[in-house]
């Protein structure tokens, strides 16, 4: 394998002895889209100001492009970085905001005109040079942040949370934007979300964090068919995975926790299914309905029917499922490959 673009290497960031992270190792692919991924307060934001440089780490070391830029000011580390609070200057003209640092670093006006003229088209925003961040929408203005970090033309671009302040349905097209451009320029984007469906569709590789740690670093169809433990599995999907109590899954006894996605749950006739269940709600999502189920030995199942399904609240359910859809972990919440190995 060739050298990774951006190394972590058990990096670690107190304060006063708060802990930031620990334990951080990241190999990142040239090229690749990274999404830290996890709850509010879990260190995404500060592994991402660690490899920015606005943090210094107090253990480990970050290697970017084959440099230790450990303790590197951040105008020595080649990269531009997107935040969800624009930071555009608001007396400043869309133009005279994205050209700003190439003033600063002094590049001609025929360059700083060129470069402006191929940020603004790709971001979508030519025609718009003239006007102050106060006369553009919220999806506007992050693509004038876009643009800037664009023109910066840095190999490795840092966003944290970029589309937070976006409504839903600008966030699902800024967010193919984003994608689009991550491919077309060829850099690598190291991108914070706490939103997983954020992380599932645009990145390559998820690292998602919880409590200052990375619990599980993938594919997206890793962490999806293959959680590392019970907080990857309640994390990443939707619904979560509901996870029983082993004792209460016939045949499945010996394991403490067993996980079922809905996709993999089915309704059973009467007197067939391997568990009864409760009626909790049903959720209309247009192709599919998922209908809440409870269960005295389970938390969060969920069945996935098609179409329209209206179901009482209270009515009794049968379910089952394939053997092979299911998931095992042992008393700690860790993933183990056979039930007998997951014995409480
Ligand atoms: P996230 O971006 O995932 O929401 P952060 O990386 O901002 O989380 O924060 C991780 C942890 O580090 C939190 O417990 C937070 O309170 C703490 N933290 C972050 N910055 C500081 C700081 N400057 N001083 C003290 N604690 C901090
Ligand atoms: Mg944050």
């Amino acid at each position: 394998m060739t050298d990774p673009f951006v190394h972590v290497d058990d990096v670690a960031k107190r304060w006063k002895g708060q802990l930031g992270v620990e334990g951080i190792t990241l190999s990142i692919p040239r090229g690749s889209f990274v999404a830290l991924l996890g709850p509010s307060g879990c260190g995404k934001s500060t592994t991402l100001r660690l490899l920015s440089g606005l943090e210094l780490p107090d253990e480990g070391r970050i290697h970017i492009d084959g440099r230790d830029v450990t303790t590197a000011a951040p105008s020595e580390r080649n990269l531009s970085m997107v935040f969800q609070s624009y930071a555009l200057f608001p007396h400043l003209s869309v133009a005279e905001n994205v050209v700003f640092g190439l003033k600063v670093r002094r590049v001609g006006a025929a360059e700083r005109r060129e470069k402006l003229r191929r940020a603004l088209e790709i971001t979508g925003l030519l025609g718009y040079e003239a006007r102050k961040p106060g006369e553009l929408s919220g999806g506007q203005r992050q693509r004038v942040a876009l643009a800037r970090a664009i023109v910066a033309n840095q190999p490795l671009c840092l966003m944290d949370e970029p589309l937070s302040n976006l409504d839903a349905k600008l966030r699902a097209s800024v967010r193919k934007d984003i994608k689009k451009l991550q491919v077309d320029l060829g850099i690598t984007v190291i991108y914070v979300t706490h939103d997983q469906t954020e992380a599932m569709s645009m990145a390559d590789m998820v690292v998602l964090m919880k409590d200052g740690h990375i619990q599980q670093t993938g594919a997206p169809e890793d962490l999806y068919y293959r959680p590392a433990n019970t907080f990857v599995a309640e994390f990443v999907g939707a619904p979560p995975m509901a996870l029983l109590d082993g004792a209460a899954v016939p045949g499945f006894e010996r394991a403490a926790k067993v996980g079922l996605r809905a996709e993999s749950l089915r309704v059973a006739e009467a007197g067939q299914g391997r568990l009864t269940c409760r009626v909790s709600e049903c959720e209309f999502l247009g192709s599919e309905t998922f209908v809440g189920l409870t269960h005295p030995a389970a938390n969060g199942l969920t069945v996935s029917m098609p179409g329209l399904k209206h179901i009482p609240p209270g009515e009794k359910l049968e379910i089952d499922f394939a053997d092979e859809d299911l998931h095992f972990f042992d008393a700690k919440g860790n993933r183990v490959g056979h039930p007998d190995t997951a014995t409480a």
